[in-house]
Formats: C-alpha cells, sequence, structure tokens
C-alpha cells in the first residue's frame, strides 16, 4: 500500500512551489490507489496560525487535490516525547547547551579554518555535575547523535545519493524551550502513519540524510525519498522572494484555472512537453517521477494564461452555468452566452464584459471613412430580438445596397456592434444583443 504525505507548515498560503510538492504526492498516491495525508507540521505554535491551516485546505480544494486524512502534528506532541524518549535510551540524543551566540562563534571560527561549520558535539563530554550546573543557568537542547558514516540512498528523481554524516552537524530535535522541531515530528509520523514514498523540494536533501538514520534508529521503515528541483524566475532567478506574490489564492484570484495549473507543474521539468490534460485521470496517467530533471525548473506565471484559456474552450456549459447565471444572463440565453464567448475570453473575467456588451451595447467603433458606410448599414438592421439569420440576410442587404463586400463589409460592421476587431462569429453573437446602438 502507497502512502504519501504533503506536509506544509500553516505559517502562510500556499504558493506554486508548495503545490509542485502537494501535486507530487497526490499523483503518486493516486496512481497507485494509495492513500494520500494531509499533514500540518503546526508544532511551532508563534508561526502556525488557525488561517492558514484553513487557506491551505481551501486552496487544495479548490484544485480538486483531496487528501484522504488529516493529521495535526500539534495534536501528537506527547508522542514525539516518547520518541525522544526512546532516542535517549538508545542513546542516540544528547543535551546541549550552548547559547546561539556561541554556536555562531563556533561555526565562525570553523568557517574561518577553511573547516565546514559541523558541530563539535562537545556537550558530549559534558559530567553529569557540569550539565547540572548549566541546567540551573539556561534550558538545554536535544540533538540527534548521528552515526558518523555515509548515509546513502537511490533517489526517485537525483538516482543514487550519498552523503557523509560526518560532515553534518547532530540535527537539533527539542529547543531549549521545549519546542518540537520539525524533524522529530516528521521522522515520527513518517513511521507511524506508514509513508512509503516522500516528495520534496530539493532543499531537503541533507534532512534526508539525517532523517534515514533517525527512522532507522527508532526501527521504522525507510521510506522511498525523491527530491524535485526548486523552482525558479523566468530568468532562472530565485523564486524564493517571489513566491509571496505566486499565492494559489492570488491565482485563483487572477482568474487562472485549475486544470491550467495542475497540468503546467504535472509536466514542467519533466521530459513531457506541457500541455492542457483533460481531467485528473489524463495527469495521473502521464506522470512518472523518473521522467524529471534535477536542474532548477523554470516557471513564468504568464505561461498559465493560453492554458487557461484553452482550459475554458474546452469546458463545458454545465461547469459554468452556475457562475453564469450570477453574471445576470436569463437562463434562456446561458448556454448560447457560453458558446460565443469562451473562445474569447482569457479568464472567466472576462464574461463581465461580454455580457455587458451583449445587455447593453457596445460603444461603436467606427473609422471616419466608414461613417456612412455603417450608417446605411443601422438603417438596414432590423429591430431587435434577432436570430440566427440576422446576421446572413442583414449582410446580404447591406451588400447589395453598398457595393461592399469581404472584409471591408464585415469588418466595420462587427466594430459597430461590439467595439472590437476580434470576437465571436457575428451570426451566433448577434441573436444575442440586445440593445444595439444605433
Ligand atoms: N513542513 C515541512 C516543510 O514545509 C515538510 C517537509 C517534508 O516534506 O518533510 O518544509
Amino acid at each position: 500500500m502507497i502512502v504519501t504525505r504533503f506536509a506544509p507548515s500553516p505559517t502562510g498560503y500556499l504558493h506554486i512551489g508548495n503545490l509542485r510538492t502537494a501535486l507530487f504526492n497526490y499523483l503518486i498516491a493516486r496512481k497507485a490507489g494509495g492513500t494520500f495525508i494531509l499533514r500540518i507540521d503546526d508544532t511551532d505554535p508563534e508561526r502556525s496560525k488557525e488561517e492558514y491551516v484553513d487557506g491551505i485546505k481551501q486552496d487544495l480544494d479548490w484544485l480538486g487535490i483531496h487528501w484522504d486524512k488529516v493529521e495535526r502534528q500539534s495534536k501528537r506532541l506527547d508522542r514525539y516525547e516518547e520518541v525522544a524518549d526512546q532516542l535517549r535510551s538508545l542513546n542516540r540524543f544528547y543535551e546541549c547547551f550552548e547559547t546561539p551566540t556561541e554556536l555562531d562563534l563556533k561555526r565562525k571560527k570553523l568557517l574561518n579554518m577553511g573547516k565546514p561549520p559541523v558541530y563539535d558535539r562537545s556537550a558530549l563530554s559534558l559530567s553529569s555535575e557540569e550539565k547540572d550546573r548549566l541546567r540551573q543557568e539556561r534550558d538545554g537542547h536535544w540533538r540527534f547523535l548521528l552515526n558518523q558514516e555515509r548515509i546513502e540512498w537511490t533517489d526517485g528523481i537525483l538516482g543514487d545519493l550519498s552523503i557523509d554524516a560526518a560532515s553534518v552537524s547532530d540535527p537539533v530535535l527539542i529547543r531549549g524551550d521545549g519546542q518540537v522541531l520539525y524533524t522529530l515530528a516528521s521522522i515520527t509520523d513518517d513511521t507511524d502513519m506508514g509513508v512509503t514514498h516522500v516528495v520534496r523540494g530539493a532543499d531537503h536533501v541533507t534532512n534526508t540524510a539525517t532523517q534515514i538514520q533517525m527512522i532507522q534508529a527508532i526501527g521504522g521503515k525507510v521510506p522511498a525519498f525523491a527530491h524535485h528541483s526548486l523552482l525558479t524566475g523566468p530568468q532562472g532567478e530565485a523564486l524564493s522572494k517571489r513566491l509571496g506574490t505566486l499565492a494559489l489564492r492570488d491565482l485563483r484570484d487572477a482568474g487562472m484555472e485549475p486544470m491550467a495549473i495542475l497540468s503546467h507543474l504535472a509536466r514542467l521539468g519533466s521530459s513531457d512537453p506541457v500541455e492542457l490534460g483533460r481531467d485528473f485521470d489524463e495527469l495521473i496517467e502521464g506522470f512518472e517521477l523518473t521522467k524529471f530533471g534535477s536542474a532548477p525548473t523554470k516557471f513564468d506565471v504568464e505561461d498559465l494564461k493560453p492554458l487557461t484559456a484553452k482550459a475554458l474552450q474546452a469546458k463545458p456549459f454545465s461547469e459554468v452555468q452556475e457562475e453564469i447565471a450570477q453574471l445576470g444572463v436569463p437562463a434562456d440565453k446561458a448556454d448560447t452566452f457560453w458558446k460565443v464567448t469562451r473562445d474569447n475570453i482569457e479568464t472567466m473575467h472576462d464574461l463581465k464584459g461580454w455580457w455587458s456588451l451583449i445587455r447593453d451595447g457596445a460603444e461603436p467603433d467606427i473609422a471616419d471613412e466608414d461613417a456612412e458606410f455603417v450608417q446605411q448599414a443601422m438603417d438596414l438592421l432590423p429591430k431587435e430580438p434577432f436570430d440566427e439569420q440576422t446576421w446572413s440576410e442583414w449582410t446580404a442587404s447591406v451588400k447589395q445596397a453598398t457595393g461592399r463586400k469581404g472584409k471591408s463589409l464585415f469588418m466595420p460592421l462587427r466594430k459597430a456592434l461590439t467595439g472590437q476587431s476580434h470576437g465571436p462569429d457575428m451570426a451566433t453573437l448577434l441573436p444575442l444583443l440586445q440593445n444595439v446602438k444605433r
């Protein structure tokens, strides 16, 4: 049984970078008929906010990424204490007393000597009397004692990886104030919840190495790990600072379609071309982790626009019926309204403009040299309501009366009726127009 999880910290809204992780884990679980867990990593009580927990759920819901289970780390603190005790009894957990300033000094010293800034484990040599004395002064924090050997795994994306544990500081798992840190919570949960596959960003590769040792220490089964590349901006610039502007809710407000975003992220950085998927089934079927590369992946929010337009063109009326009704389009016209407009919008927001054009008429766009011609044509236009024949009958009579044909006949009429040089098929649009400005 495949079990994956998406484990956001509720310290902000989800952005496009988080979504990539969520989607990969979701697709893997669904493809295998497995379980997808939404795990809220909320052990930091100061930075975690309920508002973000709700926001994360809303955003995933909007995209159609449905989880089978929700877990909250803040509800499992007792369990993390148990695992901490287990690590203590295995002599893999030790208390340290350095202050942040002291640690910083040590780091700088090592760096000055050209050495990697790895914690020197001096706390291991403290006697119990020294520890008792230090405890009077300050709170101790707890580190996991790494076995200083090479840690190896075959990464689902990066291939064979090997990290020398001696080049990594023993990770702090419990802070001086008692707060359980992400790593302890995460290895406990991955073990207890039977997580079989973990996909996350390449910034977690070193974490993975140490977590493998921790999971082994507590007798857990090490999941299969895969690290996807990080997204960059279109010029290869780090996206981290801009991710705030790429929040999923902002993309939603900008009118981007879920299927456009999902299709883009399910292919971007893989050997498959980015194209609009029909539905989740199609995304699931084509998804293979091994198709993804290790190079940083360029993401350009502009690329979502053509995909969004395409997604709208493919949308059946039933899916937009409600939104169209909310615009005020009468039910008997709604279906035609959608057929007429969907090829001519970039986002659903553009429907509003089309509806007001249809309801109230457009500001005509008439070139000076066409003024007389348009006036003549308008005199020939029958009164509303129009029907499917109106356009062909009308243009035929205008042609006869004026001698114009082809583009010089049709374009000025389109511009006079819609104020635009592009747009829907006029024969279909005309019956919808309720108020032509003559
Ligand atoms: N809460 C962690 C993060 O957002 C989860 C990382 C993981 O997948 O283990 O970075």
